[in-house]
């Protein structure tokens, strides 16, 4: 649950003047040109109205931030890419830290790591570490934050062959809630190491991350597309395929709703289908032998699947989802798919209530799986896929719709699943639910929590209390 403390918006003007000649970075207040843009999150639900938006450049303007919001007792919200579905990257009347502006990143290809400055996307990172025929696992898109992404874990098309994103983070760079700041890896800080690998944005401000790259360039990817009617048959296999499959194969199953544009053939337009979004990373000269079983066994009635560079397969859907949607989210993880549950998805499938709304199938089985459930903050480990189902339309005229639709979908599918969720495609759910998301890491978490932040400073988020 997002904790709202009463913040007292009526700090003494000098005070927030000197704060503004702290900073190198702007110090954006209601009122001044710009404020409209800053304050708006890619959430379109989300219409929070900040007192103070401090648009850091280093790490010191970071310091005075957080320093600031505590001495004043102001409501601390950070944000790194603004992408958290319930718009924990703001706040209401609050301070919030905005990382936008730190996009340092230095690729070091001979240690064949990435250092990245919390306000980065992943479309950023990509484009700095392909040059070099380098990545790290991140997501499905490149628009998205590096920072709340990994600080939940970081789910994406690498993920059964390299791990979460936090499988290959490190080290960080942080701020702490006293305004001091730290280097956490295994070496220095071990226990908020663990943390922030799965513990969200709880335990400071990550003002830069270190990541381990690997030679991942052009991958073999892309959609295929198949007529709904086909949609349990083709779920089936997908199921009994890729929990079998050879972990440098990935590919996500999502229902959705064919954009009426180019490049998809004019008589699929608008029609519900099916998808396998695939990606492998294995060597290039055996995709077509890898993949013609898959074609043969359920032949896709639209098939971009091919040769395709990492940061284009990255970047395949940003033009779908603009910022500024209305967007609703509803998850759980699952450790199997059984008969039943794909005909419930089915039913479900088959009502998406909007063109851009959609249910997907992530993996997180694989060298996911490699990792023990209590070596990072992201417990669940045993789990095979993170279930998504989204609820997304530019017009606020559809959200009693959609809503109802992701709800209804979610409470049917809900009794089949593992008992938790991915903290980064929550919306705002009760403490019960964050609990639930970290299973017997919980009680670490809060003791990690009352050793670097007791006041709960960063506590929009989805909260871990400060517990001894
Ligand atoms: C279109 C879309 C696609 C997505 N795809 C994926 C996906 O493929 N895989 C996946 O795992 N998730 C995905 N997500 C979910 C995503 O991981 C979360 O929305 C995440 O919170 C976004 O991070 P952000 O930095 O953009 O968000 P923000 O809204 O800026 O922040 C989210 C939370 O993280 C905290 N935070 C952010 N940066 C920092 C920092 N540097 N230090 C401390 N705290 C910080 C914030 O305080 C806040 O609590 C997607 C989301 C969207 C909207």
């Amino acid at each position: 649950m997002i904790e709202q403390q009463p913040t007292p918006i009526t700090v003494d003007e000098t005070a927030i003047q000197e704060l503004a000649s702290r900073l190198r970075g702007a110090l954006i207040r209601p009122g001044d040109t710009g404020y409209e843009q800053a304050r708006a999150v890619y959430n379109g639900m989300i219409d929070r109205r900040p007192a103070l938006i401090a648009r850091c450049v280093d790490v010191a303007d970071v310091m005075a931030a957080i320093n600031f919001a505590r001495d004043h007792q102001l409501t601390l919200a950070v944000r790194g890419g603004g992408h958290n579905g319930p718009g924990l990257g703001t706040c209401d009347d609050g301070l919030v830290i905005d990382l936008s502006e730190m996009k340092g990143i230095r690729v070091d290809p001979a240690a064949r790591t990435v250092r990245v400055e919390g306000g980065c996307t992943w479309g950023d990172v990509d484009h700095a570490t392909h040059a070099f025929g380098l990545a790290t696992p991140s997501g499905f898109m490149s628009i998205t934050g590096i920072g709340g992404l990994t600080l939940g874990g970081g789910i994406g098309y690498l993920a059964r062959t390299l791990g979460l994103t936090i499988d290959n983070l490190l080290g960080v760079d942080m701020v702490l809630a006293d305004g001091s700041f730290v280097t956490a890896s295994t070496d220095e800080h071990a226990d908020l190491f663990w943390a922030v690998r799965g513990g969200g944005g709880n335990f400071g401000v990550v003002t830069s991350f270190l990541f381990q790259l690997h030679p991942v360039s052009t991958v073999y990817g892309g959609p295929m597309l198949f007529p709904f009617a086909q949609a349990a048959e083709v779920m089936k296999f997908w199921r009994d395929f890729i929990l079998q499959a050879p972990e440098e194969i990935n590919g996500w199953f999502g229902f959705v709703t064919v954009p009426p544009a180019p490049p998809f053939p004019e008589q699929f337009h608008l029609q519900k289908m099916c998808a396998i979004v695939w990606c492998y990373s294995g060597a290039p000269e055996k995709a077509d032998e890898v993949f013609q079983p898959i074609r043969a066994s359920i032949p896709p009635v639209v098939d971009f699947a091919g040769p395709i560079p990492w940061p284009v397969l990255q970047s395949l859907f940003d033009a779908l989802y603009p910022k500024g949607l209305q967007w609703y989210w509803k998850t759980d993880f699952f450790n199997e798919l059984s008969d039943k549950a794909i005909d419930l998805h089915v039913k479900y499938g088959a009502q998406l209530p909007t063109m851009h709304s959609t249910m997907h199938l992530y993996l997180i089985n694989g060298a996911v799986h490699r990792i023990g459930a209590s070596d990072t903050a992201f417990s669940f480990r045993d789990a095979n896929f993170a279930e998504v189902i989204v609820g997304v339309d530019p017009d606020p005229a559809n959200n009693e719709r959609m809503i109802g639709w992701a709800r209804d979908y979610w409470m049917a599918l809900h009794p089949y699943s593992a008992g938790g969720a991915y903290v980064n495609f929550m919306m705002d759910e009760d403490a019960d639910r964050v609990q639930a998301a970290y299973r017997d890491n919980y009680v670490r978490l809060a003791e990690i929590k009352a050793t670097y932040d007791p006041g709960n400073v960063f506590h929009v988020n989805q909260n871990i209390k400060p517990t001894r």
